[in-house]
């Protein structure tokens, strides 16, 4: 059997069609296929490569790591530089109050213990999240997650968990004494790029002081440099007590986290000690891959270049099949008709050499998701194919055999 026999055999499947990109090396914008062909990368595998795949510094910092040492020990014990190291350059970045980092395996992860830490802090249950927002697949933290077609099936779910829409000050009220935390994407991504308005985030913010309820940032996808900012919340003039983050944080290595201040981490230090264990958490490895990407973004103008090159995209994504573009820096949903010629375009992009996607609660519209390091050439480039392929499937139509990537 082939690679991809053994593929659709052995790995567990999440779709009835998945992408079957057989990949032979990334580099840059660029992943390659094995039979050498390119494919610009313009999701950045979720938000992830943004420095591209296998960004020398990464890759440098992740070779010395691994003849130094790998795992010593669970998270929290042994001290670990490139562990402290990135802690104190994260920490260095953020708001005073966010100075402690625990750092954890996955964005699901950080979801999960921001919001066991709130429910410690604060001895309340009830958790507040909105609608068509998401923050992980575990059980904790997809019982955030309003829609019903994803939950149903896993229920009993967490209980005292309310939805409240983004954007919503009315909503607002919902939020009580009773409240923990209320968790929401400071740019709501999987909704189809849905940006905070009129102050919301300064109103939440509010309200949260008023009843003594944490307010936990989601960057998982919209942090690291993606909106044009290093955290999407400096742009709003609000903080938050509790921010995770994952995806692009690793340069491509797993890794997530979640910062709150010292004092409400040590939390988790007392009653019960060990409030959240993870063996992996943390790793040496991907914290030093972790390390050298944040140098990386912080000494170069990929994020300072983001807004120009997001105005680049827009301009020149000019079509009447388009019917709309909601844009946050690098976070981009360009919006079509229907389902059925967004998976067409996806179909056809990938046969063009460029790699789109759709959103999980949007699938009327293209993800774009750049890599950072994308040079105004390569827009231009990856622009011009982008309106050859909305072209012809603007003249051609939707052909019968496209069949749904998804539910
Ligand atoms: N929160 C947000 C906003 C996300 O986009 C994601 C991943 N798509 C997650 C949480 C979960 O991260 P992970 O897949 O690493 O568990």
């Amino acid at each position: 059997m082939n690679l991809r026999q053994l593929f659709l055999r052995h790995i567990a499947q999440t779709t009835e069609l998945p992408l079957m990109l057989e990949v032979e090396r990334g580099e840059g914008i660029y992943l390659y296929d094995t039979q050498g062909k390119a494919y610009i990368d313009m999701i950045s595998g979720i938000s992830v490569s943004s420095l591209g795949h296998c960004h020398p510094a990464v890759v440098k910092a992740v070779q010395e790591q691994v003849t130094r040492y790998m795992h010593t020990m669970v998270y929290g014990e042994h001290i670990q530089a490139p562990q402290v190291q990135l802690a104190t350059l994260l920490t260095e970045q953020l708001p005073d109050e966010l100075n402690s980092v625990y750092f954890v395996n996955s964005g699901s992860e950080a979801t999960e213990a921001a919001m066991k830490l709130a429910k410690r802090i604060t001895g309340r249950r009830e958790i507040i999240a909105c609608r068509r927002a998401y923050h992980g697949s575990t059980q904790g933290s997809i019982s955030l997650m309003s829609d019903d077609y994803f939950t149903r099936p896993f229920r009993p779910l967490l209980p005292d968990i309310q939805h409240i829409d983004f954007n919503c000050e009315y909503c607002l009220h919902k939020i009580t004494e009773r409240t923990a935390c209320v968790i929401v994407e400071t740019v709501q991504a999987e909704s189809g790029v849905t940006l905070p308005r009129n102050d919301y985030l300064k109103k939440l913010r509010q309200r949260c002081d008023e009843t003594g309820t944490l307010l936990v940032f989601d960057e998982i996808q919209v942090g690291y440099g993606r909106t044009g900012t290093l955290f999407a919340f400096e742009q709003y003039d609000v903080q938050p007590d509790i921010l995770t983050l994952a995806k692009a944080m690793g340069g491509g290595m797993p890794i997530g986290a979640f910062v709150a201040s010292r004092e409400r981490m040590m939390a988790f230090a007392d009653n019960p000690i060990l409030g959240h264990i993870t063996t992996f958490g943390g790793h040496p490895v991907t914290c030093a891959a972790a390390l050298a990407t944040l140098q990386t973004l912080l000494n170069t103008d990929h994020i300072s270049t983001v807004k120009k090159k997001e105005k680049l995209i827009r301009d020149m994504l000019v079509h009447p099949a388009i019917l709309d573009i909601r844009s946050a820096g690098f976070l981009m949903a360009v919006e079509f008709q229907s389902f059925d010629i967004v998976q067409e375009l996806i179909k056809e992009c990938l046969a063009e050499g460029v790699i789109v996607d759709w959103f999980l609660f949007n699938n009327h519209c293209i993800r774009l998701a750049p890599p950072l390091i994308i040079t105004e050439a390569e827009i231009r480039l990856t622009c011009e194919k982008l309106l050859k392929v909305i072209d012809k499937v603007y003249r051609e139509g939707v052909k019968a055999d496209v069949k749904r990537l998804s539910y």
